[in-house]
């Protein structure tokens, strides 16, 4: 599938061009260009396998939870006209309903059955007086008071769920307490997404791999292990193709390999100004892709396209840009081609302890640890140094502190917004 992508093409240069996309600019042509997994990309699983997948059909209830209506207590089980008012009244306990081993004759007035939590409320039955509110005497009778209303203490049938209403909703990542809604409907089977795939690589004549003693001008590769936590904590199925040389033939054979059979590539390295520009060629020969200067720090330059199907991100290399390029850009967009309904990040006032400085006109993403002060309120204090190399930043953070295009300066005890790491950092 070839897309047609109407995308500004907007030239690097310098960190006060106007001309750069604004981030939430950039992510939505991004989102707008996604398609998401259609119904031929849906597999039915045991429901065990179902956790943190996204369902592909909405789950109605076939039957009432409870199905019946029980106890809420260890008590006793009677009809709410024989509780008296103001007064006192013996009643003969005729039998018991235990969970799992319900009463299975008939409890007439004046007469009562012994029940535990979670036993059926046996027919004509709609009240439970707990055991603490009765005294026993002796022949199987108890005393009861006044002190229990109608309908206390049972729980009635479908007041979880009911026939027919929709539980869960297509697109919804299944979380634990959901594995546990479907199982109390008695269903075993839920269809759900496929799980995206997707390549990457890393790009760089300086790069080295972990298991090799480093040479002179030569880094260990952080970014494949980054991506591997990030996008294992989107649950998808990861192929890493390793390291590619600054060098076209290896990236052009590293791209098709990628493209063919993945629904997304991701590319670290090699996207910023002065860069070889058969980077640029490569890309544009292969697919369709764009080269935007978003107006963010870190993470400005982004390359963003179609290699055939395959969704492309080439991320800065930069070790914190990629992160955060991956929280704003790639994330959302995993979400949306996964089918999943997703929701805008969570974001947060917080004062702030540490002094903030930027430059006008882009958005900054600096790392901070959110945490509460002794009266409750939230406070932020930044992570140190900020540079986009300094992966430690990022470690130490719990949260973005993100400042808008118009702020530049801003002092100990003002208020700023925060993203909370969640999902994927
Ligand atoms: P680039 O985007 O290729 O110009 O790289 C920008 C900076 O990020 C350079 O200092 C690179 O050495 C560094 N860098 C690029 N890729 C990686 C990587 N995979 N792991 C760690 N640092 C990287
Ligand atoms: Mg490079």
């Amino acid at each position: 599938m070839t897309q047609t992508l109407q995308f500004n093409l907007v030239a690097c240069g310098d960190d006060h061009d106007p001309t750069a996309l604004p981030v939430d600019q950039a992510r939505q042509r991004i989102l707008d260009t996604i398609t998401p997994l259609g119904a031929n990309a849906t597999e039915r699983l045991d429901l065990l396998n179902c956790l943190d997948r996204v369902l592909a059909e909405d789950i109605v209830a076939t039957s009432n939870v409870p199905p019946h209506m029980n106890s809420a207590m260890d008590g006793y089980a009677l009809t709410a006209t024989d509780i008296p008012i103001n007064t006192t009244r013996e009643l003969r306990v005729v039998g018991s309903s235990f969970a799992g081993h319900p009463f299975q004759e008939v409890c007439g007035s004046g007469e009562c059955v012994r029940i535990m939590t979670g036993g059926l409320v046996p027919n004509g039955l709609d009240t439970v007086i707990p055991q603490e509110s009765v005294q026993l005497l002796p022949e199987n009778y108890i005393r009861i008071d006044g002190r229990t209303r109608s309908g206390d203490n049972v729980r009635l049938a479908g007041e979880d769920l009911q026939i027919g209403q929709t539980v869960l909703s297509r697109g919804r990542r299944i979380t634990a307490a959901d594995l546990g809604l479907i199982a109390s409907l008695g269903i075993g089977e839920v269809a759900v997404k496929r799980y995206l795939k997707v390549a990457f690589f890393s790009t760089g004549d300086e790069l080295c791999s972990i298991d090799t003693p480093l040479m002179p001008g030569q880094i260990y590769d952080s970014n494949r292990y980054t991506l591997f936590g990030m996008l294992s904590h989107q649950h998808c199925q990861i192929k890493d193709f390793g390291v590619v040389r600054d060098d076209p033939a290896q990236l052009r054979s590293t791209l098709l390999a990628a493209a063919d059979g993945y629904d997304v590539v991701i590319a670290t390295g090699g996207v910023s100004v002065g860069e070889a520009d058969y980077v640029r060629d490569v890309l544009a020969e292969l697919g369709s892709i764009a080269f935007w200067k978003v107006a963010m720090k870190p993470g400005r330059p982004l390359t963003f396209g179609y290699l055939r199907q395959a969704l492309f991100f080439g991320l800065p290399g930069n070790p914190v840009a990629v992160m955060v390029n991956f929280s704003q850009f790639v994330q959302p967009a995993l979400k949306r081609l996964a089918g999943e309904i997703s929701h805008p990040p969570l974001m947060l006032n917080a004062v702030t302890t540490s002094t903030l400085k930027k430059r006008a006109g882009r958005t900054e993403y600096q790392r901070g640890i959110l945490s509460q002060a002794e009266d409750g309120s939230l406070i932020v204090t930044k992570t140190g140094n900020q540079g986009s190399g300094i992966l430690l930043s990022m470690s130490r953070a719990n949260c973005f502190i993100v400042l808008n295009a118009q702020q530049t300066h801003i002092d100990v005890g003002e208020v700023v917004m925060v993203q909370p790491f969640v999902d994927c950092l």
